[in-house]
Parts: C-alpha cells; structure tokens; sequence
C-alpha cells in the first residue's frame, strides 16, 4: 500500500457494519430525546413570545456628548462649573440612566425570539432528513445558550448588590457595559459598513473600535463562552467543536450527505467500502464510530437545552431587578427635575408611560 493509500484508509475512519453488533436503536433513542428537548425548549418559550416587546431608548447621539462631558466634570472631582447642555441633550442623559435596564429586558427577548426560531427550524430540518442542516442549528443552539448563561455568570455581582438609597441605580450602571455587549456585541462599525464600498474596503476599514468614554460593544469570541459552559456541562465545548465541523465545509458534509454506508469483504478478505450520497432519509446505523461520536454529542446538546429555563429564570430576577433600580432613579430625577419634565412627557424611567401614569 501506498503512502497516499494508507492516508486515504486512515481518512475513513468510520467503521462498518460487519464489526460490531448494531446500536441504532440507542442513537435513535437519544435522537428522540434531543428532539424532545428541542419541542421542550420551544414550547416552554412560546408563551413569552405571545405578544411582542417596545423596547425603547433615546437617541444615543444625542446622549453621548453630554454624557462624555459629565463624566470628565465628575472625574475632576466635580467642583468646577457644571458643564451645561441644551435641554434635549439633558433629556436624553436623564432617560439613558434607565438604558441598561430595558437592554437587559431586550436582551431576554432577543434570545427567546431567536432560541424559538432555531429550535422551529432544528425540527424542520431534522423531519426532513436534512442533516447538516440541522447540526448547524443545533450548533447554533449551544452558542446562543451558551451567551445566556455567560450574562447570567457575569451578573452574579449585580444580583447580590444592594444599591444605597442615595444611588439606587448605581449596581445597574456598573453592570451596564456587561449588559450592553451582549446585546451590541459586533465585529464591525456599523456606521462606516453603511458608507463603505464593500468591494473596495478593506476588513480593517470597518471593524468596530471602540471610542474613548463610550460603551464596549466589541464582539467577545464565543468560544469563551462556550468555555463557560464546558463548566456547567462537562464536554460542551468539543460537543461544539464536533458540530462545527458540520457549519463549515469540513467532512460534517459527507457525513451529513451519506444515506447509507456500506462494506463488503471481496473473496481474498479486502474489504470494500461504499457510501450512498444523496437527498433523503439518513442511516446512520452502519456507521458506529459516527453514532458513537454524535450519540455524546447530542446528549450533551440535551443537557446544555436543559440549562435554558434556569438560567433564563435568573437573567428575569436581574432584569425585574434592574427595572426597579431604573425606574427608583428616575422617579427621584423627575422630581429633581421638573422643568424638564411634564405630567404628559414619557417617564424618564423609559417604561414607555407618561410621568403621570407610571408611579
Ligand atoms: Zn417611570
């Protein structure tokens, strides 16, 4: 055999069925259960996602340089001249106390919303025998559970915080950067990716930098927190790995594209190895080291799915939290305030109410 042959044969490495006794049934078993905790996961989602979200915020444009000149006054210990703005400006510094708030509260939303559809088309694709497809989206599951459950450890100081009544929102705006990654997170500078040329720019023309005294939004690796993850679920992060060799074009395809795989031994004991690619029903069973490998894999996924409604459940105590943090602020504010602030203007605590509606 050839240098090149024997790197072939060491590149098949599924195994056939003549080796070993067939174990389909426990991978159609745990392919069921992943399913079901698929249908779990959706279902337990769709009852929050039965009327939609006003998230609101002000305008950050106007926001940013009153904020950025506040900050620097403060910083210089806040005994020169107060830096003065018009009112709009001011306005919008006073509704912006409460962003961090309604981003957490979108940020729960966003999540549910998206977690819903994956798991809407990781049942479609799977009833339609369409495999790699399917192992993208259960992929695409993991990374979004994964990001979940990051916020939720990275709140952990939040939540146990007791705000003084003097600073009633100040934990929240400590955790504000936290909570607005998660949201904003990105790799480009989506204004300059509006007014660029996409053939001519290059990558480093648009990628986000971040500005001197504004919020971070840079996209973190998602690995780190798929890492994250591999602490709470034991071998999460090569269950991902192993299912992103089915979003890129690696060998995921031909496994995901073979119908059946078969071998036979020819009459001097050589044996022959054939697979059937193509559209349609996929049968694992003959190959073991497949069912083996994607049996861990799935199983890990389910645990990961399992996960959601804990952590979900703990981002909800922060965001009711936060609400009341907010809207303690900016109560106080609108009274502190009160040429800014009519009866009939939106409630500076962005609950989308009027001052004198929202008590
Ligand atoms: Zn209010």
């Amino acid at each position: 055999m050839s240098k090149m042959q024997a790197a072939k044969a060491h590149m098949e490495v599924l195994r056939m069925a003549e080796e070993e006794p067939i174990t389909v049934k426990t991978y159609k078993e745990i392919q069921d259960a992943a399913l079901g905790s698929v249908r779990d996961l959706s279902s337990g989602l769709q009852d929050r996602l039965r009327s939609s979200l006003k998230y609101r915020m002000v305008s950050q444009s106007q926001a940013a340089p009153a904020e950025k000149a506040y900050y620097l006054w403060h910083q210089a210990g806040g005994t020169s001249a107060q830096p003065s703005f018009d009112a709009a400006s001011t306005r919008a510094v006073l509704y912006n106390q409460a962003a961090a708030a309604r981003q957490l509260e979108a940020f729960l939303q966003v999540s549910r919303v998206t977690i819903f559809e994956l798991c809407q088309t990781a049942i479609r694709t799977f009833e339609a025998h369409e495999m790699a497809a399917f192992y993208m989206t259960i992929r695409g599951l993991v990374e979004r559970i994964a990001n979940v459950a990051a916020l939720a450890d990275a709140l952990q100081d939040f939540s146990h915080a007791t705000p003084s009544p003097d600073k009633p929102n100040e934990p929240l705006l400590l955790a504000a950067g936290k909570i607005g990654k998660a949201l904003y997170g990105t790799k480009f500078d989506w204004g300059k990716l509006r007014n660029a040329d996409l053939r001519a720019a290059k990558k480093d023309d648009v990628a986000y930098v971040r500005k001197e005294l504004s919020m971070d939004v840079a996209a973190r690796s998602v690995l780190t927190s798929i890492d994250k993850l591999d602490k709470r679920v034991r071998g999460a992060r090569i269950a991902y790995e192993v299912l992103c060799e089915f979003l890129h074009p690696n060998v995921g395809d031909l496994y995901s594209a073979t119908a059946c795989a078969t071998s036979h031994s020819d009459r001097l004991g050589t044996r022959h190895v054939t697979r059937e690619l193509g559209l349609g029903p996929k049968d694992f069973s003959t190959s073991f080291d497949l069912v083996a490998i994607m049996s861990q894999v799935l199983s890990i996924c389910c645990e990961v799915f399992r996960l959601l409604p804990s952590v979900l459940a703990e981002l909800d105590a922060n965001s009711r939290k936060a609400e009341e943090m907010a809207k303690s602020f900016a109560h106080i504010v609108r009274s502190n305030y009160k040429p800014l602030f009519r009866k009939d203007d939106l409630c500076p605590c962005l609950s989308g109410l009027t001052v004198r509606k929202c008590r």
